[in-house]
Order: structure tokens, then C-alpha cells, then sequence
């Protein structure tokens, strides 16, 4: 089988969280185009539905989507099984719904810091966890975790030490589980975008003001775009990445390299 036979999903069934919007809707319009299945999963159920149903008529591809809220081990465990009677297994788990909260962190509320610990890294956890689960029983499966490059770099100016956290964790916990499944067939990696224009970005009134700042530090001097993110997602979720496990991989125009 050729390079580019390998990376495609045909016959495989998925599941992104926070897919209904940004990065995840455009890694599930990836997948859905290289032949999967997948379920959207989402808080947002209305507009989780709505990328359902544009992704299922551009591709053909059965798309569903299940409301679940990540940081609830009870909706995600229903998730998964919802998912499983639905298409019959379970290859491919992108774990990728996230929040940012910006507070310096001498002013951070605890409730702050729970909150975005616990959607970034619990709800990363709990959604990996109940994804490996049904993948280590059948021997097989790819499990992508969205990470940041705050996980690398401490972004500024604007203070997010609970993010940074958060995601420096995501790329622990990806390794750690990576390690302890390589035997038994389930690949787990996390990609680590640069700035983003989403509306994690773009709509929010505290990160929105700084993208002039951000472009101006960027080599590139703009945002990434998500589609900019889709062929690092195939590539993770098909066969042709088999050795590949444990990895992060930074996608962000150089911002890091500074
Ligand atoms: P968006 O805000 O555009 O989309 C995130 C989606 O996740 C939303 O639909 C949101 O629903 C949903 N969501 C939030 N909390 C939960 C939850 N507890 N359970 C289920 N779904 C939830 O974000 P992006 O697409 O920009 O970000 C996606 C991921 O990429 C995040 O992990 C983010 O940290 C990461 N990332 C983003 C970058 C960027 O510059 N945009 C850069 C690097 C990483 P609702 O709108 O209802 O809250």
C-alpha cells in the first residue's frame, strides 16, 4: 500500500471533543474527508449538531453529534459506549476541548484554576481514559491530545499561568499513557498549535485586542489557520503514522523558536 493510501480513514470511526467549533470541527471535517465516521462531541449540542450536519453533507460520512460536557466522568463514559453501539468500535479519539481563563497569577481565583485545569487536563484525561479503554480491548486504536505551544512557552502579555499548566500537563499525561499502551496497540500524541484563529481567539474580548501583539512576535506575522492542523490530525489518526507514539508535535509558524 502506497504513502497515500495509508493515510486514509476509510472504515474507521471517531470522536473529537469541542468539535463543534475551531480546531476540532476542522480536525473532524479531516477525518470525515479521509473516509471516517465520527461523532462530534460537544457542551454546545446545538451547534455540535450544525457541524454534523455540514460535515455529513460536504463528505457523505456518517456524522453524528453527543452532547457531553468533558470534566463529567459519567458523560464521557456514556459518550464513548454512545459512540461504540453507533459505529461498532472506536479508532480514533481526538481529545481537544479546551478553555483559557487570563489571570495574573497572584489574582487567580481557585475557582479559575479548577476550571481550567479541569475542562484542559481532567476532561483530557477522563476522554483518553474511556477512549483507551474500549482501545485496549480491541488492540488498536489513535488517540490525539490537543496540547498548545503554552505547554513549551510562557505566552505574552497576557498572563494564563493556569493554561500554560494545564497544557505542559496534557503533554505528560500523552507520554505517560503512550508508554504504558505501546505493547498493546493504542498510539497516544498531542499536537501543539501555535495562535489560532478561532473563536477561542478571535471572539474573546480579553484575547481578541492582543492579536496585533501576537502577530507582531509571530515569524510568520499572522495566525495559523485550523485547516493548517488537519494533515498533522490525519497523519496521527491513520496508519501511516504506526511508529509514531509519545510524540508532541508544534505547529506554529516558528513562534517558538524565538
Ligand atoms: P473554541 O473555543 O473555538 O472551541 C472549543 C470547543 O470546545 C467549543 O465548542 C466549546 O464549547 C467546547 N468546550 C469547552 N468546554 C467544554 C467541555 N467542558 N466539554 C465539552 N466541550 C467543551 O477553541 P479552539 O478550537 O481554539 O481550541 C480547541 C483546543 O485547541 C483547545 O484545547 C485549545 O486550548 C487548543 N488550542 C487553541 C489554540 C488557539 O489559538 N485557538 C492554540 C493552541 C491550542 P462552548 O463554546 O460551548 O464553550
Amino acid at each position: 500500500m502506497g504513502i497515500i493510501e495509508k493515510m486514509r480513514l476509510d472504515g474507521k470511526a471517531a470522536f473529537v471533543t469541542g468539535g463543534a467549533r475551531g480546531i476540532g470541527k476542522s480536525a473532524a471535517q479531516a477525518f470525515a474527508q479521509a473516509g471516517a465516521d465520527v461523532a462530534i462531541v460537544d457542551m454546545d449540542i446545538d451547534e455540535a449538531r450544525k457541524t454534523a450536519a455540514e460535515i455529513s453533507g460536504e463528505t457523505g460520512r456518517n456524522i453524528v453529534a453527543v452532547e457531553t460536557d468533558v470534566t463529567s466522568k459519567e458523560q464521557v463514559d456514556l459518550m464513548v459506549k454512545t459512540v461504540v453501539d453507533k459505529f461498532g468500535k472506536l479508532d480514533i479519539a481526538m481529545c481537544n476541548a479546551g478553555i483559557c481563563i487570563n489571570a495574573p497569577a497572584d489574582e487567580m481565583t481557585y475557582e479559575q484554576w479548577f476550571k481550567v485545569i479541569n475542562v484542559n487536563l481532567t476532561g483530557v484525561f477522563l476522554t483518553a481514559q474511556a477512549a483507551g479503554k474500549v482501545m485496549l480491548k480491541q488492540g488498536y486504536g489513535s488517540i490525539i491530545n490537543t496540547a498548545s505551544m503554552s505547554a513549551h512557552i510562557v505566552n505574552v502579555p497576557q498572563p494564563q499561568c493556569a493554561y500554560n499548566a494545564s497544557k505542559a500537563g496534557v503533554i505528560q499525561l500523552t507520554k505517560s499513557m503512550a508508554i504504558e499502551w505501546a505493547k498493546k496497540g493504542v498510539r497516544v500524541n498531542s499536537i501543539s498549535p501555535g495562535y489560532i484563529g478561532t473563536d477561542l481567539t478571535l471572539n474573546s474580548p480579553n484575547l481578541k485586542p492582543l492579536i496585533q501583539e501576537w502577530n507582531r512576535m509571530a515569524p510568520m506575522g499572522r495566525l495559523g489557520k485550523p485547516e493548517e492542523l488537519q494533515a498533522i490530525c490525519v497523519y496521527l489518526a491513520s496508519d501511516a503514522s504506526s511508529f509514531t507514539t509519545g510524540s508532541d508535535f508544534v505547529i506554529d509558524g516558528a513562534f517558538t523558536c524565538w
